[in-house]
């Protein structure tokens, strides 16, 4: 049975200088986490108020799902409507009338912001507000922004739970913790990890979030929440705001980072290591034993990673502690100390660390270590592969599911293909 490692926030990267970057950016925009946000929220429609830039990079990074029933669509603000010659919102009562007459399967309903609806200061919280009013019971209407203007693609889920935790009902529990579990997972993740709390002995536990917006989870001053993906900061104080409290923990990445994540689940509802550890054992070692072949692939490569979906540190440390991995430099777009505070306590100490991007200095970065793998998003890995860089798409790390123990395998397959694709080209 393996040990559990105690997490000490004094050691590794806890206290490492950190590079500051304020210059050109090379990001998507929040509105990409309408493609797995609307997988997630089977009865949730995103309505996007943006351009027909915004309607085209959603119809393309949804790739096959239009030709199924879409749950997300674009209301295009015209030149009329920038112009200020139409009444954007009257305009938007009638799309959202239609959109509701049309599909009465849709009970939530998200009024998604954009670029251009923030430049002309459209209300999208008031035409929420009123539209909820208007179809309530049957329909609760929200809105958040997935504005590209100073954010990154990963904060549009980040917005959109944040949105939802003030309509979270509130727990009559007043003794008991409960657990609730934050981040849009993949279902086979959560039904995995549903298992484990279950084997574990946990009864009270819900994730957020819920497949459908008719079971969403009740919370309150009992609730202890656990977050399942490193870029939910808004969330959390929503949350914290709400009286719920933050467990601290690594995120479940790889085989220690999943065990870490469900001890300190455990530890929050009362649980000792031994009960947690006997429960996980086996799920531990059959991901202890799928990194295995990956390590021998992997140990001493170098990699680099370019700023995009805040999941680069919890990345970093799996690549570097369960597969021998050097680590060049480990670029986020922001860096979040304290939801952080466990991963960068588990970094190799001496790591180059960097938040916020000036991309032609960082790739020159890049350029002069050379590199055996780079992770970036889609603007840069053309580039870096034409130059003869190996590339993996970040964006592919947050579409495929990752977490837990089941997935430690294939989340270290996300990095040899690359490079055993390469050299397969080289020979
Ligand atoms: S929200 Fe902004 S960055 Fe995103 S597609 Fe629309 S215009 Fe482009």
């Amino acid at each position: 049975m393996s040990a559990v490692i105690p997490i000490q926030l004094d050691q590794g990267c806890s206290d490492a200088p950190v590079l500051l970057e304020r210059g050109q950016r090379e990001v998507f925009c929040g509105l990409t986490g309408i493609i797995w946000l609307h997988r997630k929220m089977q009865d949730a429609f995103f309505l996007v108020v943006g351009s027909r830039t915004c309607a085209h990079l959603i119809q393309s990074a949804a790739g096959v799902m239009i030709f199924a029933e879409p749950r997300f669509a674009t209301a295009i603000l015209d030149e009329r409507d920038l112009a200020g010659l139409a009444d954007a919102q009257d305009e938007l009562d009638r799309v959202v009338q239609r959109l509701l007459e049309r599909r009465p399967d849709i009970r939530l309903l998200f009024l998604v912001g954009s670029c251009p609806s923030e430049v002309i200061k459209l209300d999208l919280s008031r035409a929420a507000g009123r539209l909820s009013e208007r179809f309530m019971p049957q329909v609760r209407v929200l809105n958040y922004s997935g504005s590209g203007i100073e954010t990154t693609f990963t904060q549009g889920e980040d917005a959109c739970l944040a949105a939802l935790v003030p309509v979270l009902p509130v727990s009559m529990q007043q003794h008991e913790p409960e657990l609730l579990i934050v981040g849009a997972l993949a279902d086979v993740v959560e039904d995995q990890f549903a298992r484990l709390f279950t084997a574990m002995g946990i009864q009270r536990f819900a994730f957020f979030p819920s497949r459908r917006s008719t079971a969403l989870p009740a919370i309150g001053p009992q609730t202890r929440f656990l977050l399942a993906q490193p870029f939910l900061a808004d969330s959390a104080r929503a949350l914290e705001d709400r009286g719920a409290r933050r467990v601290p923990a690594p995120f479940p990445l790889g085989a220690e980072g999943s065990a870490a994540w469900m001890q300190a689940a455990g530890a929050a509802m009362g649980l000792s290591a031994e009960r947690v550890e006997q429960a996980i054992a086996p799920a531990r070692q059959r991901a202890e034993l799928a990194l295995a072949a990956h390590r021998a692939l992997l140990a001493g490569k170098h990699v680099f990673f370019f700023p995009d979906s805040q999941l680069e540190v919890p990345l970093a440390r799996f690549l570097a502690r369960e597969l021998g991995m050097q680590l060049s430099e480990v670029g986020t777009p922001y860096l979040h100390r304290q939801h952080l505070a466990e991963e960068l306590a588990w970094l190799p100490a001496g790591t180059a660390l960097s938040e916020g991007q000036d991309v032609e200095k960082q790739l020159d970065r890049c350029r002069a270590l050379r590199p055996d793998i780079v992770v970036c998003g889609l603007g840069l890995a053309n580039p870096l592969e034409s130059e003869g860089f190996t590339t993996k798409w970040s964006i592919e790390l947050v579409f495929t599911p990752i977490q837990g123990f089941e997935q430690a395998g294939d989340l270290a397959g996300l990095f040899t293909r690359p490079l055993t694709r390469r050299q397969l080209l080289a020979a």
